[in-house]
């Protein structure tokens, strides 16, 4: 197991885990697994998984636990002898599949688990998030931090119906319900980080945290 560490973001809508995600790809040369993407992956590919899930992703339904342990399971084991960091955004997402992970390569996942919640107070985050814009043409999102009004790919930028004030405050309270277990059951291999600030802020105390724990950036 020497070499392949596993980080876990945790955090609400809103407070970065897509821009940090991103960073450890960029500067750690890490692994991004989001479950979205991996799924997206697979109906591309039109491969058994993919076929089973396409209409379900379609119509905005969640894949049930069982699809998405196994694909995450393969994912890692694709990956686990080249020493890589592997960053798991969105995933797991429930009590059950954090222990399905630390299950996996015949229980040893767990040995290099750590896990990086990102804190931002809540009257922040509806804040934030109710200014955030989303790309028409490639779905990226911008918040008033970004000061962009159009999109690299030269998209037009909206305001999605999910990021008015009363849908977001539902948004965090059923993020709060369904992430408190999982946070739970990862207490002992859990470090905070705020995620106050600009964008440069942030990726900076990741630095330090992962730093602590060993992992250091390839390039
Ligand atoms: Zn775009």
């Amino acid at each position: 197991m020497r070499g392949i560490s596993v980080v876990i973001l945790l955090g609400a809508p809103g407070v970065g885990k897509g821009t940090v995600a991103q960073y450890l790809k960029d500067k750690y040369n890490a692994y991004h697994f989001s479950t979205g993407n991996l799924l997206r992956n697979e109906v591309e590919k039109g491969s058994d998984i993919g076929n089973k899930v396409e209409d379900t992703l379609r119509s905005g339904g969640l894949v049930g636990d069982e699809i998405v342990n196994e694909l995450v399971k393969q994912n890692i084991e694709k990956v686990v002898s080249d020493g890589s960091v592997v960053v798991l955004d969105g995933y797991p997402r429930t009590k059950n599949q954090a222990i399905v992970l630390d299950d996996m390569l015949s229980g040893k996942l767990k040995e290099v688990i750590r896990v990086i919640e990102i804190d931002v107070d809540k009257e922040c985050l509806v804040a934030r998030l109710s200014k955030r814009r989303v790309c028409i043409k490639c779905g990226n999102t911008f918040g008033p931090q970004d000061g962009v009004t159009i999109c690299s790919c030269g998209g037009k930028l909206i305001k999605r119906k999910d990021d008015e004030e009363s849908v977001i405050r539902n948004r965090l309270k059923k993020y709060e319900e369904d992430t408190l277990p999982v946070s739970r059951y990862y207490a002992d291999r859990l470090v905070n980080v705020s995620g106050d600030g600009s964008p440069v802020d942030v990726v900076r105390r990741v630095d330090v945290i992962l730093h602590s724990l060993g992992i250091e950036k390839r390039r």
